[in-house]
């Protein structure tokens, strides 16, 4: 078999190469995996079939699938300290069906967080299965603080009588206190799922607090802070196992993406080291930064500051939409993503906020002083926003900029 992709595809690949070379990557939720992990994505275990868990196959030939599926398994259940572990959710909304298929029917209540106060999509939303299937209802944030308030949840549990809570957030620069949520859930009779999708790399370092002995389940990501591939993971207690094993296939999917497990398997490893932990306690170092810089230039944090790796900026004071803002630093080369800040008064596809997140640019060696200058560009860009010759002189310094951190150095 010849080794070259076909010249469309190829073509598309080097300048996508060339994107996340010479753009400065401020999505929350993305991250830029070793090569090592890229590799194993890469390879050969994607021809394999392997429907089922370690040695119990539908398929022959899954004698090195098996043993790799179980190094993942292990070492998956060691980073988190956790009974029993998932590692075949094809990403993290199919870990949160697969739970919900576990312990829920169709029609069962659930309670997660607003989708439009920072929840995500899969926690009950009417557009998502999770809203569909089931009969959702919603916990935000307090108007003042901006922050859970778990009184009022607690009323909301009671009121709501939920078989199943959800807590987790795609937008919240806050700590989670699982401990309190396990204790509303104890209180109504409800599961507690906690999805630590993006803070998945934190917790795992112990930069944030872990759910798993205060939830039955927690499902998360492999590629957000963790900085493995696209993919999806479920821990339980051992009691739960087979039921989730067995909502995970065949309840929901077929064949496991054995190339993508492969790359989980890697990215594990990795975040057991000790420059993970390094790593991940400078995430955190540059989102505070980052957070301190944008206050001292007049803008308003939404809680007004961050505990994480994501911080979510009400541009309301500055004259300008999250539509704007995304359209105006994406014509530089700054690449964020629009966000509703809680209680906004623009509709989700326009908001008032963007979100911004520090882990793919501390993967790639920013500290201080590039979150200084990250800073000014912004500032100078969203100043000069109708100044096209400006805006186009600057996506030049931005690409200089940005290039002088290559992402995968040869
Ligand atoms: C990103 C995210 C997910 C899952 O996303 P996928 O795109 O399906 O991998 C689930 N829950 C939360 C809170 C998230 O932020």
């Amino acid at each position: 078999m010849s080794g070259k992709i076909d010249s469309v595809i190829s073509k598309l690949i080097k300048q996508e190469i060339k994107r996340e070379r010479e753009t400065i990557n401020l999505i929350a939720s993305e991250n830029y995996v070793s090569k090592q992990v890229l590799a194993a994505v890469g390879s050969v275990l994607t021809n394999k079939y392997a429907e089922g868990y370690p040695f119990r196959r539908y398929y022959d030939g899954c004698e090195n699938i098996d043993k790799l599926e179980t190094v993942a398994i292990e070492r998956l259940k060691r980073l988190f300290g956790a009974e029993h572990a998932n590692v075949q959710p094809h990403a993290g909304s199919q870990a949160n069906m697969a739970v919900y298929l576990a312990v829920l029917k169709p029609g069962d209540v659930i309670l997660g967080m607003d989708l439009a106060a920072g929840g995500h999509l899969t926690h009950g939303t009417k557009i998502n299965f999770s809203g569909m299937l089931f009969n959702p209802f919603y916990y935000g944030v307090n108007r003042e603080t901006e922050q859970l308030d778990y009184d009022e949840i607690l009323k909301i549990a009671q009121k709501t009588k939920p078989k199943l809570i959800l807590c987790g957030a795609s937008a919240y620069p806050r700590i989670i206190d699982f401990k309190r949520f396990s204790e509303i859930a104890r209180n109504v009779g409800a599961y507690l799922c906690a999805d630590i999708a993006h803070i998945a790399g934190l917790v795992a370092t112990g930069l944030h607090p872990s759910p798993v002995e205060f939830a039955e389940f927690v499902t998360g990501t492999t590629h957000k802070t963790l900085r493995g591939p696209r993919g999806g993971f479920i821990l339980c207690r051992k009691n739960f196992a087979q039921c989730i094993d067995r909502a995970v296939f065949p309840g929901i999917q077929g064949g496991p993406l054995m190339h993508v497990i492969a790359g989980k398997a890697v990215a594990f490893k990795e975040a057991m080291s000790k420059k993970f932990n390094l790593y991940q306690k400078k995430v955190i170092e540059n989102s505070l930064l980052m957070a301190f810089g944008l206050m001292e230039a007049g803008y308003r944090l939404v809680t007004g500051g961050t505990d994480n790796h994501l911080i979510l900026v009400d541009l309301r004071n500055k004259h300008v939409t999250g539509e704007e803002a995304q359209k105006i630093l994406g014509s530089i080369g700054i690449t964020v993503n629009k966000n509703v800040i809680p209680f906004d008064p623009h509709p989700p596809n326009i908001t008032s906020g963007i979100r911004l997140g520090t882990a793919a640019i501390t993967t790639r060696g920013m500290g201080k002083n590039e979150i200084a200058k990250i800073l000014e560009f912004i500032n100078e860009a969203i100043y000069n926003r109708n100044n096209v010759s400006e805006l186009n002189a600057m996506k030049r310094r931005v690409r200089r900029f940005a290039s002088q951190f290559p992402i995968y150095a040869e």
